[in-house]
């Protein structure tokens, strides 16, 4: 019998201020962080699971605390009563109703819970060698119905529904397989289009993206109009008109704001805008969807719940939308956010980036395209090239292509030296170094 006998918490941060990596218009000076947990067990082969929870700085701080706050839900549970029942470990960590008090199901509790979850499918991939890609494609249509907490969902998707989908694509399943090993996922990349970079940076890079075999690339807007107009325009003149190019506002906007910002950049052919208003606001997205129309609206990576989504999805409010790997309740709910996209018929570009959730993420879009939708070309997973040397299985991009992982788990474990030199604030890097709100 092998048991759960830790769930060790470490506060990592990189201090990515200091070049403006990952600046946009509401967050201008974020030190990419993660509230990194392993859930360690008494196995001889010293088994254990990885999980996150990505902030940009001092959220860390109410993390780590959270994540210490679910060890009693944890320690000392049985590995195989978890790892066979994934569903039942979700739906228990979420229904406790003492924490379930701060959400329900969203905010800083939510997210903990969430790192936790993903440690444990982590844990449960590694246990049956796997990558979890893999360990959720080799599941059954009704295994995977299992993992999904139906509450609150049936009004727009019923468990006989999801089983309907799942079971479609089962007889695809072994050729989707070989596609996805043979020809990977598509990427877009962010990397040149961080608010706080020159024109002459932004051109170097896109130039550099399409060269590296990217099709979309993504700028990052909503600070000033003028310059908006300008970086898009000379973005467009860079990349040239076979180029995808999407823009994020992250959360900028009033809905009024939104529409009157998005009418001049109309010309420049967006394939997105991305969270043009608060992530919360599912009749505003509907309202500036309706009125700037064809432009596609999205939004998600600050989607808090499944419950959220499937309004987004009802209200006909966007025309894609953003996963996230460490936002909402681990791997369970988002396999419910994907099969609510699949029913709506939405496709789904998983938002990537900051510390690991490009390694996390891949593995759920990998899955959808096997078990679900059997959809990828016509999406792409965000792709940014930091910190991912500080990972163990870091991603692997190929002519702009994720390719599919082929080592056990979820690669959310770290290297213990970047974990060792990264912890704040005794870590080597910070010292003498002061976090971006102190300086
Ligand atoms: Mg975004």
């Amino acid at each position: 019998m092998v048991t759960i006998t830790a769930l060790d918490t470490f506060d990592v941060r990189f201090p990515t201020s200091i070049d403006h990596d990952g600046s946009d218009a509401m967050n201008p000076d974020p030190d990419y962080s993660a509230a990194y947990v392993v859930m360690r067990t008494d196995s001889p082969d010293g088994l254990s699971g990885y999980g996150l929870v990505f902030t940009i700085g001092r959220g860390n701080d109410v993390q780590t605390a959270a994540l210490a706050a679910l060890e009693p839900r944890v320690i000392g549970r049985r590995v195989e009563d978890i790892v066979e029942r994934l569903g039942d470990f979700a739906r228990q960590l979420n229904g406790d109703s003492q924490l379930r008090w701060l959400g329900p199901e969203k905010g800083v509790m939510h997210m903990a819970i969430g790192a936790v979850i993903n440690a444990a499918w982590d844990l449960a991939a590694r246990r049956a060698g796997k990558p979890l890609w893999r360990f959720i494609a080799d599941m059954t249509p009704e295994q995977i119905v299992d993992q999904v907490d139906f509450r609150y969902l049936t009004d727009a998707l019923t468990p006989h529904r999801a089983l309907e989908i799942l079971r479609a694509a089962e007889p695809h399943k072994k050729l989707r397989i070989a596609q996805l090993e043979a020809e990977g996922y598509p990427a877009y990349t962010t990397s040149p289009g961080w608010l706080g970079y020159t024109d002459e940076k932004m051109q170097r890079l896109a130039r550099q993206a399409v060269d590296d075999g990217f099709r979309t690339i993504k700028l990052k807007v909503g600070l000033h109009l003028e310059d908006d107009i300008r970086r898009c325009r000379l973005a467009r003149a860079t990349v040239g008109p076979d180029i995808a190019i999407a823009v994020d506002a992250n959360q900028r906007w009033d809905v009024g704001s939104a529409i009157e910002w998005l009418k001049p950049l109309e010309s420049v052919g967006l394939a997105w805008v991305e969270e043009p208003t608060s992530p919360d606001d599912v009749l505003g997205h509907a309202a500036i969807r309706r009125a700037v129309a064809p432009t596609p609206i999205s939004t998600g990576e600050h989607g808090q719940n499944r419950v959220l989504f499937k309004q987004l999805l009802q209200a006909g409010a966007v025309d894609l939308i953003q996963i996230d790997a460490a936002r909402v309740g681990g791997v369970n709910e988002n396999l419910a956010i994907l099969l609510l996209a699949a029913h709506f018929g939405v496709r789904v570009f998983p938002h990537a980036g900051g510390v690991g959730l490009c390694e996390l993420v891949q593995h759920l879009a990998m899955a959808d395209f096997v078990a679900i939708t059997g959809k990828k070309e016509d999406r792409a997973i965000e792709f940014v090239d930091h910190l991912h040397e500080h990972f163990v299985d870091p991603v692997r991009i190929v002519k702009g292509r994720y390719v599919a992982p082929t080592a056990p788990g979820f690669s959310a474990q770290m290297h213990p030296a970047s974990i060792r030199d990264h912890l704040y604030p005794d870590g080597i890097v910070w010292q003498g170094v002061a976090m971006a709100a102190d300086r």
